[in-house]
């Protein structure tokens, strides 16, 4: 599917939930995608990407970087302690903070380097054993923890179980935040981007609808 028609299908989400235009921002998903497909999508005009991994991000965005100005750079996927510096210098955001040892090193890096990206926090609203994410029962706790480092916290972010219904993990991604008073909230990618919408997504993930599937490995 083009760029242009995602946008569209977005624009009329937030318009059928009675949202502002432009209240639900794109991300690309651009991780394990061919050069190519990535470059028509960087010439369309389009700057907000989103990434799985530090290693994949540093070898090939710098360049584009320099090409198209302007590059917005999200982390998506799971940050492990030892590459969070490297992490904080590629990223504009980061979706997955999920452990009190990955906030106090964030925490750190940011006092030494005098800025931090905006920070969500993942949630694994499905309790999941193999996913990332706080479970939504030590949520506030773990919010609390990462607001008392000083931390520019600014949302959070879920990825619902493949086989329920994504809309009752957006609703309790947003009664979290809600209660927390955090205005971001990360959820919805290909499949489900506009039911995350109408749960009030400000950010929506979507990978393969607009670039088509990845490459495997
Ligand atoms: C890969 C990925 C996406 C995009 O998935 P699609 O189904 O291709 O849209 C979104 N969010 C996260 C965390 C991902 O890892």
């Amino acid at each position: 599917m083009s760029l242009s028609e995602i946008r569209e299908r977005i624009r009329k989400a937030e318009q059928a939930a009675g949202r502002v235009p432009g209240s639900a921002r794109l991300i690309a998903v651009s991780k394990k995608q061919p050069a190519e497909r990535v470059r028509h999508v960087l010439k369309e005009g389009h700057r907000l990407f989103g990434e799985n991994r530090v290693q994949e991000t540093a070898g090939k965005w710098p360049a584009w970087q320099e090409e198209f100005p302007g590059v917005e750079l999200h982390l998506l996927g799971p940050l492990q302690t030892n590459k969070t510096r490297q992490a904080m210098g590629l990223f504009d955001a980061i979706h997955s903070v999920d452990r009190p040892k990955l906030a106090r090193t964030l925490a750190r890096l940011a006092d030494e380097l005098g800025h931090c990206p905006d920070l969500f926090v993942q949630v694994n609203t499905g309790e999941e054993p193999q996913k990332a994410g706080v479970p939504p029962a030590d949520a506030d706790a773990f919010i609390a923890e990462v607001r008392a480092l000083d931390l520019p916290l600014v949302g959070l972010m879920c990825i619902p179980p493949a086989d329920e219904e994504p809309s009752l993990h957006f609703a309790l991604l947003r009664k979290i935040a809600e209660r927390n008073g955090l205005q971001g909230l990360s959820m919805g990618m290909s499949h489900d981007f506009e039911r995350a919408i109408a749960q009030g997504a400000t950010h929506v993930r979507i990978g393969s609808a607009i670039f088509g599937p990845r490459e495997t490995g």
